[in-house]
């Protein structure tokens, strides 16, 4: 059963095949086989999940089956889930427990589905391993021998999925963490446009990147997730207006002589990749082409300094939202001599190195001396490379570009803080203009791991993107199923 995609899943739910309560076992038995192996969640519900099973059930028999009834997803720890554990990675929140449902985890159980779990990620959503996570870093199931990062921060929703530990998961995504992490296990990895998605009850890094989004094994799954996350939300102020709904599966964008334009942006033909990438972006290019595509060369001229850019923004908004872990109202305490000791004993106990980082980052960058030199001229980078973008979709009708440079790399990699912020270059700057991007699996390379690239659009052509990453999964047809992955 843990072979079907959710599309399948679903169909045999509502013919009848299987039931929730069967289902959920399934996944259920894996996550208690190789749960531990992989450390991709958390905390696990299985008495919450076999209650949402039975109760699916008992809406399908009495033929009031949602969207995703029945389908066993995992949560990333970041989204507040009432009355279940939500850490978000952090000693701090360590035994947090929400009052409150977040919005996309709230429309997620309108739509019927049933939760197996938080899934693990890097402390706060800072870190590109998930290896900053208090709970240990998750790993990634493909050649698990090789202790391989499953990326980060969603590296727990893409470990659990790619393992067959959950038929789907959510992430967030605020400069890459649901891209990369799909991208180097096999996975498909929606970053929506930004408010598409409501943050509210999502806990905060960077609000005016963060981005929830689908992980998935296949596209059509990835949009059927979307539909049932995405929507405006009154209680959330940057959610936008519009909602998203397609159709499953989504209608070809290509073949029959339908003109399409895919841009590939020039300033990243100088960006070293590895071999394998650019052989395989350069074979997905050509399969596009065979099926009509025009393909066209675009500028987004300050599309290398949207690292810099984005390494003061996100800091800087960082150190603001986390202003309020102070030890008074939730999260650790550790009693001080006074209330200004009990802060810093309790925030000095409570965040690891990275989330310690960025806050000193963020508080530098927003100091009166650095404000100009730094923030401003950050938010200015911003700006340009939004501009660049909305013209270069004048001239095409969507971007491609490679998800990462490599594979997945061994999680005890020793990689400087700057190097791993090195590895965002691909991803940044998609959030930084707010617009929708997909990592979708492009194949395989020598090393027998999966490499993904990503297919970009303006803001609010969600579905356009998806229609296009799904060719690219056509032509790639890499097997990512997990019983050929956990090789068991
Ligand atoms: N790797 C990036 C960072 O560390 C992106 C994280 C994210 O998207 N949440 O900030």
């Amino acid at each position: 059963m843990i072979n079907l995609t959710l599309c399948e899943a679903l169909q045999k739910l509502n013919n009848g095949e299987i039931s929730a309560v069967e289902l959920t076992r399934a996944y259920l038995d894996r996550i208690e086989k190789y749960g531990a192996d992989l450390n991709c969640y958390i905390t696990t519900t299985p008495e919450r999940a076999l209650a949402d099973a039975a109760a699916s059930d008992a809406r399908r028999s009495a033929g009031d089956a949602k969207l995703l009834d029945g389908a066993p997803i995992a949560m990333k720890d970041l989204f507040a889930t009432r009355g279940i554990r939500t850490t978000a990675a952090s000693r701090m929140l360590e035994k947090f427990i929400p009052e409150y449902e977040s919005t996309v985890s709230q429309k997620l159980i309108d739509a019927g589905t049933v939760l197996l779990g938080k899934a693990n990620l890097d402390e706060f959503a800072m870190g590109t391993f998930s290896k900053t996570s208090y709970f240990g870093a998750p790993i990634n199931p493909w050649q698990i021998e090789k202790q391989l990062t499953a990326g980060g921060s969603s590296g727990g929703s893409t470990s659990a999925v790619a393992g067959g530990l959950a038929i789907a998961a959510t992430g967030t995504d605020t400069g890459g963490s649901i891209r990369f992490p799909a991208a180097i296990t096999g996975m498909v990895g929606m970053k929506p446009t930004y408010g598409l998605c409501s943050r509210w009850g999502c806990i905060a890094f960077a609000s005016s990147l963060d981005t929830p989004g689908p992980i998935t094994r296949t596209v059509d799954d990835a949009a059927l997730l979307l539909s049932a996350m995405a929507g405006h939300d009154a209680k959330e102020s940057t959610s936008a207006p519009n909602g998203f709904s397609c159709t499953t599966p989504l209608q070809p964008i290509l073949g029959n002589g339908k003109k399409l334009r895919v841009g590939v942006i020039r300033e990243f033909n100088d960006v070293k990749i590895s071999d394998d990438m650019k052989t395989l972006f350069e074979k997905r290019i050509s399969d596009l082409k065979s099926l009509g595509a025009e393909l066209v060369e675009v500028s987004i001229p300050n599309i290398l300094d949207a690292l810099a850019a984005y390494y003061i923004i996100a800091p800087a908004e960082a150190s603001s939202n986390l202003a309020r872990y102070d030890g008074m109202r939730y999260g650790l305490r550790v009693e001080g001599r006074d209330i200004y000791d009990t802060f810093k004993k309790s925030r000095a106990a409570g965040f690891g190195d990275e989330v310690k980082r960025r806050m000193v980052i963020g508080t530098a960058v927003l100091s009166s001396e650095s404000y100009d030199v730094y923030f401003m001229q950050a938010a200015r980078v911003r700006r340009m490379i939004a501009d660049s973008f909305n013209k270069a979709f004048t001239e095409c009708d969507l971007i491609l570009c490679p998800s990462s440079a490599g594979t997945a790399m061994p999680l005890n990699s020793d990689l400087s803080p700057l190097e791993y912020y090195a590895l965002d270059l691909f991803t940044v700057a998609m959030n930084l203009a707010g617009i929708p991007a997909c990592s979708v699996p492009a194949g395989l390379a020598t090393n027998g791991l999966p490499l993904g690239i990503q297919v970009v659009g303006p803001r609010f052509s969600d579905e356009k993107v998806l229609q296009l990453a799904k060719h690219i999964e056509t032509a790639a047809a890499i097997d990512n199923r997990p019983t050929t992955i956990m090789g068991k």
